[in-house]
């Protein structure tokens, strides 16, 4: 014994002396399995553009979005989450339910072509509205129920293309329990419903505006996003979603709102996702191509920390990255 020794009962150290030692003790584990690798799909063929504020994601046409879903798939992310970039817009945000615009397209490919691949798909009207609104426009207010029933005609074509899941993002009231009930009577009983229910208004979406080219023209979204400084209500939402029929709950973004993932899993423990958002992903790889963090390490302790909030599934742009990391 060292003369200098202090009688300790409890030496914590003792379980971080090895990477074996910590590994046994180690309480989250983060593995590719539960990520989702969210994907922007446009018209066209052989097309890879790659959107400037977000290194390393691209516009993708749907024969290159089959291929990225193939490598994920290899890399070890099973699921995609679909996003759509149409050729026009318009007010109505009409090719959100059209059967040949680029996500109903990508699904079908993406089925047809890619053994397993769990395919999400977004449900908004934002990416298809030329005023770059969530929903149906009356002055600068947004239609809540008539929005609903677009969402509902998007989610359908969506699941007649083969989706797993569709993922309602507006934040619109009442659109989840309208989608199950219009997917059931249509004969869509196994597709899934991922709700957007705690979607904050953020300025971390930034980037995915740019990558989606959905920057609202007038106004913002603070009329259906939620307020920064709330959870009871995050609760609220998520509870009306699951009454409505939901079967994964989604906390969006991830890291400016671990407490509220925390308090979902906790007091629901349903399935819950955290969406690791654009401006999350792009304020890493600023500070890496910087040389201002070790971007593997930051990465993983940042994914690391949303699975520890409770999240079960993270959706994020660095799924393929952190597959191979891992
Ligand atoms: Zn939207």
């Amino acid at each position: 014994m060292n003369a200098m020794s202090l009688h300790l009962t409890h030496r914590p150290r003792r379980l971080r002396r090895t990477e074996a030692i910590r590994s046994f003790v180690r309480e989250t584990r983060l593995t590719p399995d539960r990520l989702i690798y969210p994907m922007f799909v446009c018209e066209g063929e052989g097309i890879r553009r790659e959107v400037g504020s977000m290194p390393g994601v691209y516009q993708l046409s749907v024969d290159e979005a089959v291929k990225e879903t193939a490598a994920a798939k290899s890399d070890g992310v099973p699921g995609v989450l679909l996003f759509g970039l149409p050729a026009s817009k318009d007010d109505a945000g009409s090719k959100a339910s059209d059967s040949q615009a680029p996500v109903q397209s990508a699904v079908r490919a993406i089925k047809r072509e890619v053994k397993d691949a769990v395919v999400f798909t977004d449900v908004c009207l934002c990416e298809y509205t030329s005023h770059g609104h969530c929903g149906l426009m009356h002055g600068s207010d947004i239609l809540n129920d008539a929005t609903v029933a677009e969402l509902v005609k998007a989610a359908l074509s969506h699941a007649e293309a083969g989706a797993d899941f569709v993922a309602p993002s507006d934040m619109m009231d009442g659109r989840v329990g309208a989608i199950r009930t219009a997917l059931d009577a249509a004969g869509h009983d196994q597709v899934g419903l991922m709700a957007y229910s705690a979607k904050y208004c953020s300025a971390f979406y930034g980037p995915f505006r740019d990558a989606a080219d959905s920057a609202p023209q007038f106004g913002d979204r603070r009329s259906h996003q939620m307020d920064p400084a709330n959870v009871e209500e995050a609760l609220r939402e998520v509870a009306l979603d699951l009454a409505e029929g939901a079967d994964i709950v989604m906390v969006k973004p991830a890291l400016t709102y671990l407490d509220v993932i925390s308090r979902v899993k906790r007091e629901f423990n349903r399935p819950t996702a955290a969406y690791h958002v654009s401006g999350e992903y792009a304020m890493l790889k600023a500070a890496a191509r910087n040389g201002w963090l070790d971007e593997e390490r930051a990465m993983l302790e940042t994914l690391t920390s949303i699975a520890r909030a409770g999240a079960d599934l993270i959706i994020t742009y660095y799924a393929r990255e952190a597959a191979r990391a891992l």
